[in-house]
C-alpha cells in the first residue's frame, strides 16, 4: 500500500459514536473556569482531569498529571515511539468559560448532526478526536517512531497558568497541534494579549467647589485620549503579514464614591493587543512614555501603572516548519481544497509551550462563547482525520 492508501485505510477506522460519546460525556462534567473566584466543583477542570487521564489510560498512555494551582491540574499521555524520532503533542485545555444565561448548559445534545453543550467546540471536541487518534492507531498497530503526547491544560480561558507551567516544566515535544474552534483553519499566528492597569490620583473635594481638588476621572481623560492617538500611531505601522496592526484601548474603568465629591481615584484597564515581537516590556514602556506625556501638559495629575494583569504571549510559527506544511498539507489532500496558514483571532496556550504549535479545529470563536455552543459532527470528523494524518505523516512515514 502507498502511505495515501494507508493513511485513508486508516481514516476509516475512526469511529463517529466513540469519538462522539466521549464529547458528550465531557460536556456533562462541569469545568468551567473560576475567573479568579474560589476554585470549587464545576469550576475547577479537576473531575475533566481524572475522566481525561482515565481514558488516557484505558488507552495504554503513561498518564502523568500536575497541579499547577490546588484544584487545577494539567494532565498528558504519552505514547511512546519505538525509536527516537521526532514527537507531537496534540494539545486542548479542560476548562470552559461559563453558563450565565445559558440553561442546560452541561446536558449534552445532539440536533442535525450538530453536538451542543458548553464545551462542544471550545474544546471538548478537540480532546475528544485525539482519545480517538490513538485509538486508531493502537487498535490498528501502528508503531510510530517518536511520542505522541496528548495533553490536558488548566486555564485558558483566563490567565492561561496551565500552559506557561507547561512550558517551564513541560513534558515537551518537537511539534504542537492546539484543536481550537479556528473554523477548519489553520492558524500559525496570533496576536499577543497585554493588560495593564493605570491609576489616576487627584484630590478629593466637595464638588461645589471643584477648583480646589483633583478630579481623577479627568486626569484619566487624558489618558483615554492618549491611549486613541497611540492607536492611531499603532495602525500607521507596518502590518504583520497574518496578524495586521497591534491593537489597544480601554476596557475597564471604575472610579469616584458619590456625586457631591471630586473623585480622588480613578482606574483603568487597558487591554493592548501585541504583534509578534512585542513583549509585555515593550507594552510597559509605551505606556509609561504615554503618561508622561499627559502628564506634561497637566501636571496637577498623577498615575501609577500596576501590571501587567494579563500576559499572554503572541505566536509566529514560521512558514518552513514542519508542523505547519505537515497540517496544510494533509488538509489539502483530505479536502481537496487549497489551504494557506491564517491567524487566530484571539490568543492561546501555543505561544507557552515554547515549541512550534499550530492551531487547527472545528467550531468558530463565535459559537465557542456564546449560550448556544455546539460542534458540527461532520467537521470534527474531518478535523479527527486531519490529527490523525498529521500524526503519520510527522511521527510514522518520516
Ligand atoms: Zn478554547
Amino acid at each position: 500500500m502507498t502511505d495515501s492508501e494507508t493513511y485513508t485505510a486508516l481514516c476509516d477506522k475512526i469511529d463517529q459514536s466513540l469519538m462522539v460519546e466521549d464529547l458528550m460525556t465531557m460536556i456533562s462534567i462541569p469545568s468551567m473556569n473560576p475567573f479568579q473566584q474560589e476554585v470549587r466543583k464545576g469550576y475547577r477542570e479537576e473531575e475533566m482531569a481524572e475522566f481525561y487521564c482515565d481514558r488516557m489510560s484505558d488507552l495504554g498512555l503513561e498518564v502523568g498529571s500536575r497541579e499547577v494551582v490546588p484544584g487545577r491540574p494539567n494532565v498528558w499521555g504519552v505514547l511512546k515511539g519505538r525509536s527516537n524520532g521526532r514527537s507531537l503533542m496534540l494539545s486542548g485545555h479542560l476548562d470552559t468559560v461559563g453558563d450565565e444565561n445559558y440553561p442546560d448548559a452541561f446536558v449534552p445534545r445532539i440536533k442535525n448532526n450538530r453536538v451542543f453543550g458548553r464545551g462542544a467546540c471550545d474544546m471538548k471536541d478537540g480532546l475528544a478526536s485525539y482519545l480517538e487518534v490513538v485509538r486508531v492507531i493502537r487498535d490498528e498497530d501502528i508503531e510510530l517512531k517518536g511520542d505522541l503526547i496528548l495533553t490536558g491544560i488548566a486555564d485558558e480561558e483566563d490567565q492561561m497558568i496551565g500552559s506557561k507551567d507547561f512550558g517551564k516544566r513541560g513534558p515537551w515535544a518537537d511539534y504542537g497541534i492546539i484543536g481550537e474552534p479556528s473554523d477548519m483553519k489553520v492558524c500559525s499566528a496570533h496576536k499577543g494579549q497585554v493588560g495593564y492597569l493605570v491609576r489616576s490620583l487627584g484630590k478629593a473635594v466637595h464638588s461645589s467647589r471643584p477648583e480646589d481638588g483633583v478630579n481623577a476621572i479627568e486626569g484619566m481623560m487624558h489618558i483615554i485620549e492618549a491611549l486613541k492617538a497611540l492607536q492611531q500611531k499603532l495602525m500607521s505601522r507596518d502590518a504583520h503579514a497574518l496578524c495586521g496592526h497591534g491593537r489597544c484601548g480601554p476596557s475597564v474603568i471604575r472610579g469616584g464614591t458619590i456625586v457631591s465629591t471630586v473623585p480622588d481615584y480613578c482606574e483603568l484597564e487597558i487591554d493592548r493587543r501585541t504583534l509578534p515581537g512585542e513583549t509585555r516590556e515593550d507594552v510597559y514602556a509605551e505606556l509609561n512614555s504615554l503618561i508622561s506625556t499627559v502628564v506634561q501638559s497637566h501636571p496637577q495629575f498623577r498615575f501609577e501603572i500596576e501590571g501587567p494583569t494579563i500576559d499572554v504571549l503572541p505566536l509566529d510559527v514560521p512558514t518552513d516548519n514542519p508542523v505547519l506544511n505537515s497540517v496544510l498539507g494533509v488538509i489539502r489532500s483530505i479536502t481537496g481544497n487549497s489551504a494557506e496558514a491564517s491567524a487566530f483571532p484571539g490568543g492561546t496556550d501555543a505561544p507557552h509551550f515554547g515549541f512550534p504549535t499550530v492551531i487547527f479545529g472545528a467550531g468558530t470563536l463565535q459559537q465557542a462563547h456564546s449560550m448556544n455552543e455546539y460542534v458540527e459532527v461532520g467537521d470534527m470528523m474531518v478535523a479527527t482525520r486531519v490529527y490523525l494524518c498529521a500524526v503519520l505523516d510527522l511521527l510514522y512515514r518520516t
